[in-house]
């Protein structure tokens, strides 16, 4: 049967324009379609503007800091509309990159929401298009749980667009990734921000210690930390703030704005995957193989849709092997060990390999090194923002199985890290390499001094 294309991908992300671009390259004719716009989460309205607006909240800190090394103290005016515009441009022009990305790759773009009528035939809009094979790379969206009030909350996808001047009150409401990042950027760009979670720390599955650490520091950074709560209800008079909070413990409390954090759902509902027999997991994921084949033999599937790890790069490494293997006569499967990944809360936390409890889990015997201390550069102003790094080594082998950092570039330094950890390095190679004197980073090739077991009890259960 002859089909319009070789392969047709629903979704352009980071996934599903990788996938296209390599298959493409590799020779398939390959259409993809997008609902929104080209890019996806991350580009359009996650990693990429989020990150510029942490670095653009940053500044009132380095305003601090600046009278000690002798420059004026006064911080000057931040105008929220320069930055949002700014990075709306620059959202705009990340957007015709990957358009043009495509259009060089020669993949056909098709403007709209794509459904499967049949496992070889996607209809978009009016017309239908069919292929031999097919690419779900659609994504996940914000959950807000369905509470009284739900609707006056915004998600992560509004943040980037909201009105000059920001609230004064801000109340950002989840304990993960997306929650502590948005606390640190109102915070950072003068809103009280207040951080309500239903734990007693933020970032579960991080390492124990380092989430008590980056949970400290993110409290003394002036973020109000209301722990271990939920909200029952939102109340506005007249559908407008200001908004009055009520929690499950019968506390309440007023705000301007409501930004809800509490995870994303895979988007798999509205295109037709249950007729053409792509089942779905337990969280309506969809349900893929090693080779991100899903159960219909012709449909594949990568990235926050099939919730393996939702990260950007690792959607793109999936698209990747995907391409190789479909079209590229070179099977490749994405590898999910030791994936560095970074929250950019302020402090910075940064990880690869695995968890202190995660290694004495599944590894046996470790041993662990921390590193605790105030930054040289905030030696002159005395201000209390410290780093903290920790070696987890596994005892059998003196190989380093997980790195973990909070503080000032722990992403840089991680992912520099992470090439160690993936070669195997031991203890001993990370000992016998010359730091770079004076760096931060230096400390983790000179800690030598093993920690006291265990490690300290965390302040809570949680
Ligand atoms: P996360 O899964 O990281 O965090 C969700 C948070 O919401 C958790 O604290 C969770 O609590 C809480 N929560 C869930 N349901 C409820 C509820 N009903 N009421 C109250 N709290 C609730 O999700 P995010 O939305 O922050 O991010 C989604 C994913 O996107 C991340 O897992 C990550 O993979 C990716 N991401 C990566 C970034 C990066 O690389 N820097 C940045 C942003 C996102 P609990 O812990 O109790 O379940």
């Amino acid at each position: 049967m002859a089909f319009d294309f070789d392969l047709y991908v629903i979704g352009a992300g980071s996934g599903g324009v990788r996938a296209s671009r390599i298959s493409a390259g590799h020779g398939a004719r390959v259409a993809i379609c997008e609902e929104f716009r080209v890019g996806g989460t991350c580009v359009i309205r996650g990693c990429v503007p989020k990150k510029l607006l942490v670095y653009g909240s940053k500044f009132s800190g380095e305003f601090d800091e600046a009278s000690a090394y002798g420059w004026g103290a006064t911080e000057p005016p931040h105008s929220w509309t320069t930055l949002r515009d700014n990075v709306a441009k620059e959202v705009d022009r990340l957007n015709g990159v990957y358009i043009r990305l495509l259009q060089g790759a020669g993949v056909t773009l098709h403007n709209g929401r794509g459904r499967l009528l049949d496992r070889h035939t996607v209809e978009v809009g009016d017309k239908i298009h069919t292929a031999e094979r097919i690419l779900i790379a659609t994504g996940a969206r914000p959950f807000v749980p369905a509470i009284p009030g739900a609707e006056f909350a915004i998600t992560s996808n509004e943040a980037f667009h909201l009105p000059d001047p920001l609230p004064r009150r801000v109340t950002v409401v989840g304990g993960g990734y997306i929650a502590v990042e948005f606390a640190g950027i109102f915070n950072g760009l003068g809103c009280e921000t207040t951080l309500v979670l239903r734990r007693e720390r933020v970032l579960r599955s991080f390492d124990e210690e380092t989430r008590t650490f980056v949970h400290d520091a993110i409290a003394a950074s002036g973020i109000a930390m209301r722990t271990g709560t939920e909200i029952a209800a939102i109340e506005a008079s007249g559908g407008k703030a200001p908004y009055r909070v009520r929690t499950v413990a019968g506390e309440s409390f007023e705000t301007d704005l409501l930004l809800y954090a509490t995870g994303r759902i895979p988007n798999t509902s509205g295109i037709g995957l249950e007729k053409v027999g792509v089942q779905l997991d337990k969280a309506g994921a969809v349900a893929v193989d090693e080779w991100s084949q899903s159960t219909a033999p012709n449909i594949w599937a990568v990235g926050d849709v099939t919730n393996r790890i939702n990260l950007t790069p690792v959607a793109i490494a999936e698209g990747h092997c995907f391409a190789d293997t479909v079209f590229g006569k070179r099977p490749r499967k994405p590898d999910h060990r030791d994936v560095p990944s970074a929250v950019f809360s302020q402090p910075e936390l940064a990880s690869v390999g695995v968890t202190e409890e995660e290694a004495r889990r599944t590894l046996g015997a470790v041993t662990v090194y921390i590193a605790a201390f105030k930054p040289m550069k905030y030696t002159l102003s005395g201000r209390g923002k410290r780093t903290f790094m920790k070696l987890v080594v596994e005892k059998a082998t003196d190989r380093v199985v997980g790195v973990h950092m909070v503080g000032d570039d722990a992403a840089e330094l991680i992912q520099g890290l992470a090439v160690a950890v993936k070669a195997g390095a031991t203890k001993a190679q990370f000992d016998a390499t010359i730091g770079i004197h004076p760096t931060a980073g230096e400390e983790f090739v000179t800690m030598r001094t093993p920690r006291p077991d265990p490690a300290p009890a965390a302040k809570a259960a949680d």
